[in-house]
């Protein structure tokens, strides 16, 4: 080994991809550096401490998983709270109850029992399929995501809760949207507020950083430290291997062309109340409002009587936006154009030795935090060794 080859991998990207792959590795006698451009650790998923308050920087996570050995892992490393995310949506000035739910069909209709509800919801379906001049149910193929939503909900619940939130969140109205956006509309027939059908949710107490701390404990990391202009050139005198979870367009230099990314911006306010919507998430489903979600922190990790103990509040709001760059490329836009895209950097990066591309810019995939710890604990399962 030459003096300067010291470390096993160099992991750029120190989110959870990034720092579940050191953890593991080191439980494994391999020495890693992970370098992350940001100022500090975590990825998405750091948290910054306002007014006694973790803070989601990069928009709210609530981890949740069915995968009990994730589960079981990650509560290896931190404890997690009993938080269940139970959206509310606000149209105007009426609030209803998500995911769509008894809840929801008794406030919009006052429907009180599932046959009821179905009825009114089969009804409106009809009446939308016959507005669109459509006699033949069975082969009938919605042209964009206005029809593809009348036909599977009905007019009421598409204009209340759906129209104006995705015509935000993706710029457009939804007559010029693709109908495979929303290929199903789960309806719940129960009172169940619970978004999540998982078997395990919440978050870390104390916050994600804890998360992310506890798996780089005794991991040398430096931040501020951006692959391209410190490592990019000399990366095989300094380690073994690379593990890449930056983009993988970028990492290419963008030689076929550029990958699409929609974005989310964020305007963060201290608020000088203890409670200012009494849920952590509230979605505006109209138009008129800007933003999409209104995100109130707190209530995350302090319930009961502690919401009011704390005397400050800290909401966000989020605002939807095209990626341009300086932005965060947050979400993937899976449309023909990028799948092929990036599965031709797909084909590029299995070419290239000594690399392991992974994490949601990686691989141009939106993956949730479960799954991503899930594909790290795989490569090290066993006795191997990625
Ligand atoms: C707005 C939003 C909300 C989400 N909410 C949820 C949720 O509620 N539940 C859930 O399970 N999942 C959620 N997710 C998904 C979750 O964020 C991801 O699963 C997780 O962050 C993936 O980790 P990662 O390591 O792949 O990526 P990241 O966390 O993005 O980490 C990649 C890191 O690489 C660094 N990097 C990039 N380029 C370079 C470079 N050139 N040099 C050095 N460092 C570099 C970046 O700075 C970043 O820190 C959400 C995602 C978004 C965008």
């Amino acid at each position: 080994m030459k003096e300067m080859e010291k470390y096993d991998y160099l992991i750029v990207g120190s989110g959870l991809y990034g720092a579940t792959f050191a953890y593991f590795a080191k439980r494994k006698g391999k020495n890693c550096l992970v370098i992350d451009k940001r100022p500090h650790v975590g990825g998405n998923v750091y948290c910054e401490q306002i007014e006694g308050i973790n803070v989601h920087k990069y928009g709210a996570h609530i981890f949740h998983t069915s995968d009990k050995k994730v589960w079981d892992f990650v509560n290896t490393i931190v404890s997690f709270n009993r938080y269940t995310n139970s959206p509310i949506a606000r149209y105007k000035d009426r609030l209803y109850n998500l995911p769509f739910n008894m809840n929801t069909f008794y406030q919009l209709w006052g429907v009180t029992t599932p046959e009821q509800a179905i009825e009114r919801i089969n009804m409106q379906r009809r009446e939308a399929l016959a507005e669109m001049g459509i006699t033949d149910v069975a082969s009938f193929s919605p042209a964009n995501l206005e029809e593809q939503a009348l036909s599977l909900v009905g007019r009421d619940v598409y204009e209340v809760l759906i129209k104006g939130y995705t015509e935000k969140q993706w710029g457009r109205p939804c007559r010029e949207l693709p109908p495979f956006i929303i290929m199903r509309l789960p309806l719940r027939m129960t009172f169940d507020n619970n978004y999540f059908n998982d078997s395990y949710q919440g978050i870390p107490i104390g916050g994600y950083n804890k998360l992310i701390d506890g798996l780089l404990d005794g991991v040398e990391c430096k931040t501020s430290c951006d692959f391209f202009t410190v490592y990019r050139d000399n990366w095989r005198d300094v380690a073994q291997k690379l593990v890449y979870t930056g983009p993988v367009d970028q990492y290419f230099d963008f030689r076929l062309g550029r990958l699409d990314w929609r974005t989310v911006y964020f305007k963060h306010y201290v608020k000088n109340i203890p409670n200012y919507q009494g849920n952590a998430v509230v979605n505006y489903t109209d138009v008129e409002v800007p933003y999409t979600r209104v995100i109130e922190h707190k209530h995350f990790e302090m319930f009961g009587p502690d919401v009011d103990k704390c005397p400050k509040t800290v909401v966000s709001e989020e605002y939807p936006a095209e990626y341009s760059e300086g932005m965060e490329p947050f979400y993937p836009v899976n449309n023909i154009r990028n799948n092929k895209l990036a599965e031709a950097y797909q084909q590029m990066s299995r070419q290239e030795d000594d690399v392991l591309f992974g994490g949601r810019l990686g691989c141009y995939k939106y993956y949730d935090m479960a799954p991503v710890i899930g594909q790290v604990m795989q490569l090290w399962a066993g006795d191997s060794e990625p």
